[in-house]
């Protein structure tokens, strides 16, 4: 019998070693160029709200094939060279398979297997679905106890009991919250917590604060806390059995922006979101960009270009579900996009 976290993170640590996870799902990043350029455009900027402290380390969590942060760094040494000659890329990966892709898309970057061994110091975080792939733990209600997910002989199992179950009060949990019917009707009342997350949101905010700093987190997920079961499998392109083999699946989980914001206001941060993306992005000027982009291109390059600004942006596609929210050093003024 193991853990329901254990398994995710079982399962995820085969799946990013032996496949590639791009072949089965794709990431705003590998969507348009022109996610990366802003991601990077926001780092320079906020570099310089930041009052433009040097050195400063430029961070990924999760950089996947390493197309964001190369897109990034072009744009940055476009239009932002002080911050370029300024900053030292760190990236938080621990996919072997991965780094090789990384290493050759980022030659001079440093890895890292988590925060804790990037050096202390002024830095900007980015993290693109990094947190929606950290494992969760699930708890069921059994009237007023929550008894805990394990995953036994590729089953789910339940075991012990508690009147609340970690990081939930236990008014809340005993009444009911919003989103309780999305177990369906009859269905189990879910209940998700996940600690690495939630270690990532101390440490992130707790850096930022130290030296001056902000990150920048874009992942899927409510903007506010729920109750209900979104754990999610994608193998071979197409929603699977959570429950596959090791291995052979992605496995993810919508992100508790509410709970991180609160983490990182507790320690002292500037929460600012979370947003809908394509809010966000708009904000950006994902289309100002992209059109300047689509100028001079052939027809259907061109045409390529605006549908993939679409996709990231419209409510009904990545637009809405995705959210943005950062946290910055409290002196920091709001970053840009989240203006209102
Ligand atoms: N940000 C990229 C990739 C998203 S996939 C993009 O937008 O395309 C998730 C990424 O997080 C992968 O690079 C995966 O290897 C990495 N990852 C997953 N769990 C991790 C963990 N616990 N520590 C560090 N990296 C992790």
């Amino acid at each position: 019998m193991e853990r329901l976290d254990a398994f995710m993170a079982r399962a995820n640590a085969a799946y990013y070693a032996t496949r590639d996870p791009f072949a089965d799902f794709t990431t705003s990043p590998e969507i348009t160029q022109v996610f990366g350029e802003l991601l990077g455009l926001w780092a320079a900027v906020t570099w310089d709200l930041l009052g433009r402290p040097a050195p400063v380390l430029l961070v990924e969590a999760g950089p996947g094939r390493g197309t964001l942060m190369a897109d990034a760094l072009r744009a940055v040494g476009q239009v932002a060279p002080a911050f370029r000659a300024a900053l030292t890329v760190h990236l938080i990966e621990t996919s072997p398979r991965l780094r090789r892709l990384q290493a050759a898309a980022l030659p001079g970057a440093i890895w890292h297997d988590g925060l804790a061994s990037v050096p202390q110091g002024p830095l900007l975080v980015l993290a693109n679905e990094f947190l929606d792939a950290l494992p969760i733990r699930q708890f069921v209600r059994h009237g007023t106890t929550w008894a805990e997910r394990f995953v036994a002989d590729g089953r789910f199992v339940e075991a012990g009991g508690a009147a609340a179950p970690p990081g939930m009060d236990s008014a809340r949990g005993g009444q009911g919250a919003r989103g309780e019917s999305a177990g369906g009707v009859g269905g189990p009342v879910v209940y998700e917590f996940c600690e690495q997350a939630r270690a990532f949101a101390t440490e992130v905010a707790a850096r930022a604060i130290a030296h001056p700093g902000a990150v920048l987190m874009l992942d899927y997920g409510p903007e506010q806390s729920t109750l209900g079961d979104s754990l999610q499998a994608i193998a071979d392109g197409r929603p699977a059995d959570v429950l596959s083999p090791p291995g052979t699946a992605d496995l993810t989980a919508h992100v508790d922006f509410e709970s991180l914001a609160a983490i990182a206001r507790a320690g002292g941060a500037a929460v600012h979101g979370p947003i809908p993306q394509g809010v966000f992005l708009a904000h950006l000027g994902l289309f100002q960009r992209t059109d300047r982009l689509a100028r001079g291109q052939p027809p259907r390059r061109a045409g390529a270009l605006i549908e993939a600004a679409q996709r990231l942006a419209e409510p009904n596609r990545m637009g809405r579900l995705f959210k943005a929210m950062a946290f910055c050093h409290p002196d920091c003024p709001t970053p840009p996009g989240f203006a209102a």
